[in-house]
């Protein structure tokens, strides 16, 4: 049973914002508003662009003070300003701190709570679209802020070893230092790009969390053909939800899990968050199929 103070934190006018960078063309705001609306709450997200606002990635404490001011109740906070939030809010959650990055800010009675909801939105599509998927050796490519998440939901998920590959062997290696401490009972170890090819051959899963494969940066990071019978692939990237590496996946008869559900997860626990009210994921995942297939196919990179 839900107490008083849910019930009136339910009812109430949400307010609610996404502070990023070249976020103009960002899908959450229909994601969360349409939703918001099937579930008779009283809500608006608006953009907070920085390139638009001319200001700085550095001036986000002043942008969450003046949103505050505003009688904004949350923002989400995308690419670049994740870790700088993490840093700015009064407390954060332990996966956020964990992770170092927070892309969630509830600003409640003059405090700001900061939460990770990217790797609960990863967690939950994995569970949901490959609920059989075998997490003995995983391979990853991409260990930035999407990486870095989907890394964190793999081990949470019991991954038993996971390696880690990134252009930026520096990223690839830190990461596996940071998680490895976190998850002593897991192997995590950054691998070179030129070992990747044999790597691949006895992986159990792939998950891919660079940017190749998105509208304006096509291309597969790796061989598919490269990968032994039954390994199942996980893109990020979701624009479009179909890219080369997941067709191609699925050509070859391989278990694929596409971004579409990293992200319409992330925004699922950012509302349960705000609102105190669960919303419907598969209504979210109609949604939000709808929303790409319906895009023209000409937009920026657009996080979030
Ligand atoms: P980022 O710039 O923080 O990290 C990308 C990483 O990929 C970098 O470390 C880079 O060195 C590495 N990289 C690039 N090309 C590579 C290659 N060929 N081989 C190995 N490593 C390579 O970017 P990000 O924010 O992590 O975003 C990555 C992708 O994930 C983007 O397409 C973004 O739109 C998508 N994304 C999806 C979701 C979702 O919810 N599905 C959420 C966030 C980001």
């Amino acid at each position: 049973m839900r107490t008083r103070a849910a019930t009136e934190r339910a009812q109430a006018k949400h307010l609610v914002g996404l502070i990023g960078e070249g976020i103009g063309s960002s899908l959450t705001p229909p994601l969360h508003e349409v939703e918001a609306a099937a579930l008779g709450l009283d809500y608006e997200y608006r953009v907070l662009d920085l390139l638009t606002l001319g200001r700085a990635p550095e001036d986000l404490g002043a942008l969450i003070a003046d949103v505050v001011a505003e009688g904004y109740d949350a923002v989400n906070i995308t690419h670049p300003c994740k870790q700088i939030a993490y840093r700015l809010v009064d407390e954060a959650d332990d996966d956020a701190q964990r992770l170092g990055a927070v892309n969630l800010v509830l600003l409640r009675e003059g405090r700001t709570i900061g939460y990770n909801t990217d790797w609960m939105g990863y967690r939950d599509g994995l569970v949901a679209g490959l609920p059989r998927a075998s997490l003995a050796l995983v391979v990853q490519l991409g260990c930035g802020g999407a990486g870095a998440a989907t890394a964190y939901a793999l081990l949470m998920c019991g991954a038993v070893d996971l390696r880690l590959v990134d252009a930026d062997e520096r990223r690839a290696q830190d990461l596996a230092d940071t998680l490895q401490e976190l998850f002593p009972s897991a192997r995590v170890r950054y691998t070179p790009a030129v070992d990747l090819g044999d790597i691949l051959a006895v992986a159990s899963g792939v998950v891919h969390a660079t940017p190749l494969g998105m509208t304006h940066h096509p291309g597969v990071a790796f061989d598919v053909e490269r990968l032994g019978e039954g390994t199942w692939v996980s893109d990020v990237v979701y624009r479009p939800l179909e890219t080369e590496l997941i067709r191609k996946a699925a050509q070859r008869g391989l278990p694929v899990l596409d971004g579409g559900r990293m992200a319409v997860g992330q925004a699922f626990a950012s509302m349960e968050i705000i609102t105190g009210v669960r919303p419907d994921r598969q209504r979210m995942e109609r949604h939000f199929r709808s929303l790409i297939e319906h895009e023209s196919g000409a937009f920026g990179v657009a996080n979030g």
